[in-house]
């Protein structure tokens, strides 16, 4: 007989909470920033003022769907001439 997979409780590692949290950043970074880290790309989100400091800057974000909130993190990366 085969075995089949059933899912399994496994209990959370600092180790895979980590790994967790870098696949949640990287598909949130892949996305531009589009939606929510924790709940998908399709949450409605909330953006505080920008702040900013010594070539970076950062933005409070919520989440409207599941209520987690974090930083949006932006770096300066080049200038545009203003047209006169
Ligand atoms: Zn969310």
């Amino acid at each position: 007989m085969v075995e089949t997979t059933k899912s399994v409780d496994i209990e959370v590692s600092d180790a895979s909470a980590l790994i967790k949290t870098a696949i949640r950043e990287k598909r949130y970074l892949e996305r531009h920033g589009e939606g929510c880290p924790h709940c998908g790309p399709k949450a409605d989100i909330d953006g505080g003022p920008l702040t900013v400091d010594s070539g970076e800057c950062s933005q409070l974000i919520t989440c409207m769907e599941c209520a987690e909130s974090w930083y949006d993190i932006y770096k300066l990366t080049g200038i545009e001439e203003q047209a006169t």
